[in-house]
């Protein structure tokens, strides 16, 4: 954390700290700051479809097309102008401290809180193939949803998923599956690609071809052969980013698909450790952004009722407390009604004070 006041407030207790500051992360904050909750969100500044700066971000009913990094930064003026706080830096372990979590950045600085939402989103680790992940977001593309009516009608190369090679077929009739280190297909998946006229290409694929335009041209194979696609859909592995975790126990899960690892978390997000909860990729991770941010929505108001009764039980708690050990118009009150008449000696001991 690089922020002067953030030193200042170390001891500060702050409601929230949101770990990681994308779609789902200020989402949560904002709302969470809606709410009068003091909310810190500590951002490492890598969201992941950064690469995708120019290609815009796509399916965001009212924001289509806007730019990812401008979105983020007005959903950081958003948080900020409700009395949020967003800060850069990079949690590097989370610890429990009594009642309280603390928050460990890497360089060393600590800040504390009530509940934590973590949103730290997802690495894709892309298929080993020199040269793939320089074209990453831009012509080496994994989501249909995301960048393929932009690729719509080009030549497509498929590397290794048959349900890619579905998916980006609905977008151009020039689809080629490369089986690259050899990945089996059921007979009936030969017929089904055969019918939709999909083209299969056997043997592993070496690299990829870039034109004068820095635009991909072709795929090339082990054997020298070049395949000319202007696009290439992979499958990466997801992994969410969740090392930090581990001082409280959580780790990752296998995805149900086996797409890749996720935190396991119930429908509000919670993680199962008391006042941790988790949204958008770090738990779900096909969640585009729209998802990212709605579960950063039904986190927050999940951690703001859990404050909410911990604030409740903790005031009549203290209402009880505050009363005294003997408080004489209560015990004269207490006393009348469970004892009646028998009260008198009572009633009138305390009238003598
Ligand atoms: C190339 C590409 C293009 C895409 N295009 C689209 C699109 O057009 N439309 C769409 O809906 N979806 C798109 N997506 C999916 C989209 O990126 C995700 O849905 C979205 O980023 C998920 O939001 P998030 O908040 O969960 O994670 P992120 O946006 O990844 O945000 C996580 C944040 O947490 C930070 N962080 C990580 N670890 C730490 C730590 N230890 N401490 C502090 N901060 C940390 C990261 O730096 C990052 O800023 C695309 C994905 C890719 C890869």
């Amino acid at each position: 954390m690089s922020d002067v006041e953030l030193l200042r407030a170390d001891e500060r207790i702050w409601d929230v700290v949101v770990v990681g500051g994308g779609a789902a992360g200020l989402s949560g904050a904002l709302n969470l700051a809606r709410v009068r909750r003091s909310v810190l969100v500590i951002d490492a500044g890598e969201p992941r479809n950064a690469p995708a700066v120019n290609v815009g971000a796509h399916g965001l009913l009212g924001r289509e097309g806007i730019s990812p990094l401008e979105l983020l930064q007005r959903g950081r003026e958003e948080v900020a102008s409700y009395g949020g706080r967003v800060v850069s830096g990079r949690v590097a372990r989370l610890g429990r401290d009594g009642e309280t979590f603390s928050v460990v950045a890497e360089d060393g600085q600590r800040v504390r809180a009530r509940r934590v939402l973590v949103t730290t989103g997802l690495v894709d680790e892309l298929p080993d193939v020199p040269g793939l992940a320089d074209r990453w977001g831009r012509d080496v593309l994994h989501c249909v949803y995301c960048h393929g009516w932009e690729v719509r009608d080009r030549a497509t190369g498929v590397l290794g998923s048959f349900h890619q090679a579905l998916l980006f077929r609905q977008m151009s009739e020039d689809v080629t599956l490369f089986r690259h280190t050899g990945m089996e297909l059921t007979s009936e998946q030969w017929e089904q690609l055969a019918g939709l006229g999909v083209a299969v290409v056997d043997g592993e694929i070496a690299g990829v071809e870039v034109d004068a335009q820095d635009r991909l041209s072709g795929v090339r194979l082990g054997s020298g052969k070049v395949v000319p696609v202007r696009v290439l859909a992979v499958a990466p592995r997801f992994v969410a980013r969740a090392g930090f975790l581990e001082g409280l126990g959580l780790r990752l899960r296998e995805h149900p698909m086996g797409l890749g690892e996720q935190l396991q978390v119930d429908a509000s997000g919670f993680t199962g450790v008391p006042g941790v909860w988790a949204a958008g990729n770090v738990s779900d991770v096909l969640a585009l952004v729209p998802v990212a941010a709605a579960a950063g929505v039904t986190a927050a108001a999940a951690i703001h009722m859990d404050l909410l009764m911990a604030d409740a039980k903790a005031a009549a708690a203290s209402r009880v407390a505050g009363a005294g050990v003997f408080d004489g118009p209560l015990e004269a009150e207490v006393s009348r009604r469970v004892l009646g008449a028998g009260a008198h000696s009572l009633d009138s001991f305390l009238g003598e004070q």
